[in-house]
């Protein structure tokens, strides 16, 4: 039988680097987005991170033709009743850079009197493939702290305010220390054993 062809739904480099290595190992070939022509961006109107996960998966693969595996992935800030969330990529108004997110979420903790708050990175993962109907979806967390100290170089986005139960933030990390412990990571293992299985069957 042929081998399974899948895209990576995503056009941020990084995250697509990682998931095909991720990825690599199984009978499957995981192929960029950019092997594909141009498409609009999906409309990513879920309530959580599973269903915008899965509404970018079934996206990419009812308009490439092939199944698709997408992410969806955010930050939940205790004190301010769970925000960013799914919003994470445009809180402060528009699809933003990190610097202009980070200064939004220290002038919301600011604007509520909070220095700290219990927080959690999430991750969900899609995989569908239309020809048989299938989706499976994974979901990976890690709990921390935000506070308004900034620390580290590493990582992206929220990293730098976000202290593990080390003291450390994820941006003093290692991408293999990162990795190991984060949502995207946790994740993506579960993902690869679910591929796995399917696989298989
Ligand atoms: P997505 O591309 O819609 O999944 O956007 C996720 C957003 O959540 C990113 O732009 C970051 O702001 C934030 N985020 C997700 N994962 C991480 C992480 O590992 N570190 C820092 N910020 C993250």
């Amino acid at each position: 039988m042929a081998k399974l062809k899948a895209v990576v739904a995503t056009k941020n480099e990084k995250k697509m680097a990682e998931l095909i290595a991720a990825f690599d190992g199984l009978d499957i070939d995981i192929v960029p987005l950019s092997s594909f022509e141009e498409t609009a961006d999906p409309v990513e109107d879920g309530a959580t991170f599973e269903e915008n996960a899965v509404i970018k998966a079934k996206y990419y693969a009812e308009r490439l033709g092939v199944p698709a595996i997408a992410d969806d992935s955010g930050l939940t800030i205790e004190k301010l009743g769970g925000a960013p969330g799914i919003y994470s990529a445009r809180y402060c108004g528009h699809h933003g850079s990190d610097d202009e997110n980070n200064a939004y979420m220290v002038k919301e903790m600011q604007r509520i009197g909070a220095a700290d708050s219990p927080a959690a990175y999430e991750c969900a993962l899609a995989f569908v493939n239309r020809s048989d109907g299938t989706i499976l979806t994974s979901h990976g967390r890690i709990s921390g702290e935000i506070t308004l100290i900034p620390r580290g170089q590493g990582g992206f986005g929220y990293d730098p305010y976000f202290y593990l139960d080390n003291g450390r933030t994820m941006a003093e990390l290692t991408p293999e220390e990162k990795d190991a412990v984060s949502h995207r990571g946790e994740a993506i293992r579960a993902m690869r054993s679910l591929l796995e299985k399917y696989l298989k069957s």
